[in-house]
């Protein structure tokens, strides 16, 4: 319990550091950017300038992509919370991801009808979930299973869990797989943006996340998210349900 404790304060200050660290950042790629766009129209005559400011926008992108993973990872709070309905995100994650998963692979979802609403954003959620399906993809290059599940657990918490078969995680990649920058994957390839991206989101949305992995047998990941919204999916009329500010 005392690892727990000091890995949630390491999480919180590096937490503190990546917010402050981006805000700065983001104004900086914003001047870049804006100017470079302005010189881009101004000479778009000259064929090596025009190179050169091509190579400066898109570094200027990768950056603010950069700089969006440290933002989700260092988020407090919600922006205009709603109630969410989670088999939703998961059924248009599965439309999404049969357009381009590989045919050895085969998806799976047990969605809990009764599942009550939760309060949150939607397409941060989504965003959260689409980030553990490209990980489990990732994790099966040779193929495999891949569960979406969702269920409320024995203490009222509204889950949702992505399941794979693929080369799980050694305790000490688990221990560190939430930190920002921290990746196993190759130069290029990965970021080691995206569990430190879904960490922050379900921080904001006052729930936590769970790794439970065995290197050959595969990972499970769980998001953990208050049921605030009332029972039964949202629909109309219940959008003020649960409106309080949630922390
Ligand atoms: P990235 O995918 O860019 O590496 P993440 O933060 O999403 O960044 O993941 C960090 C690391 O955690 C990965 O590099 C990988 O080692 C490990 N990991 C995450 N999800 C899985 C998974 N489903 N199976 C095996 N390893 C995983």
């Amino acid at each position: 319990l005392e690892g727990e404790l000091q890995h949630a304060q390491k999480l919180e200050s590096l937490g503190s550091l990546a917010g402050g660290v981006a805000h700065d950042m983001n104004n900086i790629l914003a001047a870049i950017i804006a100017l470079g766009s302005t010189l881009q129209a101004q000479y778009a005559g000259d064929a090596a300038l025009a190179r050169a400011l091509e190579t400066i926008l898109s570094a200027g992108e990768r950056g603010r992509k950069l700089v969006r993973g440290l933002t989700d990872f260092a988020r407090k709070g919600l922006e205009d919370p709603r109630p969410v309905d989670l088999n939703e995100v998961v059924r248009r994650q599965i439309e999404l991801l049969h357009g381009t998963t590989l045919a050895r692979v085969e998806i799976a979802t047990h969605l809990d009808p009764g599942l009550p609403a939760v309060l949150g954003e939607p397409s941060s959620i989504a965003n959260a979930l689409m980030n553990l399906c490209v990980n489990a993809l990732d994790a099966m290059p040779q193929g495999g299973a891949l569960d979406l599940r969702t269920g409320v657990d024995g203490e009222g918490w509204v889950e949702m869990a992505v399941s794979d078969t693929g080369q799980g995680m050694a305790p000490d990649v688990v221990e560190r797989a939430m930190e920002p920058f921290f990746t196993t994957k190759a130069v290029g390839k990965g970021t080691g943006l995206g569990l430190a991206g879904v960490y922050g989101t379900m921080k904001a949305h006052g729930g936590s996340m769970e790794i439970r992995s065995q290197v050959g047998q595969g990972t499970r990941v769980t998001l953990r998210f208050p049921a605030t919204a009332g029972p039964g999916p949202a629909g109309p009329g219940t959008e003020e349900a649960g409106a309080e500010d949630p922390g």
